[in-house]
């Protein structure tokens, strides 16, 4: 039966991902929760500062405050008291006074400008200054870094470390965020086994699963890894039934291209609406996107660096987009090929390549060598894609390419 993922033409690229999220809905159920916990958590609302952020005038040196137009250069200044760092003084300072204040303590009363003691000498409780700051030198304005009110953060926004110290800075203890995507794996294949078994006779170790659940560990999401399930009929469909039940996702992968032993495409159409996409694409022609009762397939082909690129290109943007997550666009640049690349017009290659800058200051990328879709090792090398676009034929060495730089999922 034909359903709305179906298609008998070679996709390309850009509606093949167009398709997918357009068919993606993001969670909406969210938790509060404390900035202890909030690494790479979604933001689930807009965050304004309820503070200023320095909340006080303080010296940005250690030194001596004073109120900058009650002297002149030629004058000493007579020392009043301290400000310390969590010790203020809270006592108006005289004209022709000053302050001895360290840094990061409340600028007093009467005072607008600090020097530094570098620049201060000091004989019997009078200050003197070897050069004249301008006003308000050195002194850390309430406000100047975030005003309170001021929008600090969007919904959407992942959560890095640096944001957990920000918001700390703020007083914000806690904070609601998106709950966490479950998402299933599943590696399919009467071939393969995990490394800590023997091989038999036509078997291979199974990778594919270790490369997407670390992935998905980058992604922060649930993982649940079915491990292997055989190309049986029986099986497959209990996995798939059982990753339905549990995740929002499941990512599967082998299985997906026509061949006798692929149940996967008759298991799932049973379950759901599933499409088995040809993406003009290589590596990862082959893809099914679809959905099951309660979650979205994505089918990678099994090959390892197919399936490590599809889900890298297609998969993670549309988790993306069901985290909630603000995704951040690729980084593409254009820079010279330094070798000759093979290539086919008809597909958009995802070439593996090394992005460098070098001797002269120049930036190049270089190919890893032998493109096959399943040499992983090649794949290891690169920390770029060359995107060489569909309608393009062989690249000759010193021609301009696009490198799209590998970014945290994958790098
Ligand atoms: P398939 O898409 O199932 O036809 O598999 C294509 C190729 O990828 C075959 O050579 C498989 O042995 C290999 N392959 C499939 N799944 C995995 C996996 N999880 N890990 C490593 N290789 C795999
Ligand atoms: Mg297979």
């Amino acid at each position: 039966m034909k359903d709305c993922f179906s298609s008998n033409t070679l996709l390309p690229f850009d509606q093949a991902l167009d398709n997918m999220l357009a068919a993606i809905e993001p969670v909406t159920e969210q938790e509060d929760i404390s900035i202890n916990d909030a690494q790479d958590r979604i933001l689930a609302s807009d965050i304004s500062s309820p503070v200023n952020v320095p909340p006080y005038d303080n010296s940005a040196m250690d030194g001596y405050a004073f109120s900058h137009h009650s002297f002149t250069e030629q004058q000493n200044l007579q020392l009043f008291g301290t400000s310390i760092a969590g010790k203020p003084f809270n006592e108006p300072c005289p004209p022709l006074h000053c302050i001895r204040i360290m840094t990061g303590a409340k600028m007093p009363i009467g005072c607008d400008t600090v020097e530094m003691q570098e620049n201060a000498t000091v004989v019997e409780q009078q200050i003197h200054f070897s050069a004249m700051r301008k006003l308000g030198a050195n002194v850390r304005k309430t406000g100047e870094d975030i005003k309170q009110g001021q929008l600090v953060y969007q919904r959407g926004k992942r959560l890095n470390a640096i944001d957990l110290g920000l918001l700390a800075s703020l007083g914000i203890n806690a904070v609601q965020v998106y709950r966490k995507l479950t998402v299933a794996l599943i590696a399919t294949g009467d071939e393969l086994k995990t490394p800590s078994e023997t091989l038999n006779d036509g078997e291979i170790f199974e990778s594919n699963s270790h490369v997407l659940s670390a992935m998905l560990h980058k992604l922060n999401v649930k993982v649940i890894n079915f491990g292997i399930v055989k190309d049986e009929e029986a099986a497959l469909k209990r996995a798939f039934i059982s990753a339905d039940e549990q995740a929002d996702a499941i990512i599967s992968c082998g299985g997906v291209s026509v061949g006798d032993a692929d149940y996967t495409k008759k298991v799932l159409e049973q379950l759901g609406q599933i499409g088995f996409w040809k993406i003009a694409m290589k590596p990862g022609k082959p893809f099914a996107f679809g959905k099951l009762p309660n979650s979205v397939f994505f089918g990678l082909p099994g090959n390892p660096v197919s399936a490590t690129v599809t889900a890298h290109v297609l998969a993670i943007p549309a988790l993306l987009k069901m985290q909630n997550c603000c995704a951040i666009k690729p980084t593409t640049l254009r820079v010279i090929c330094r070798d000759a690349l093979k290539k086919r017009a008809g597909r958009i290659d995802f070439q593996r390549g090394i992005f460098s800058i070098d001797d002269q200051g120049q930036a190049i990328v270089r190919s890893t060598g032998s493109q096959g879709s399943g040499i992983l090792s090649s794949l290891a090398q690169a920390n770029c894609y060359i995107v060489l676009p569909s309608e393009q034929g062989n690249v000759v060495a010193g021609e301009i390419v696009d490198v799209r730089l590998f970014d945290q999922f994958i790098g």
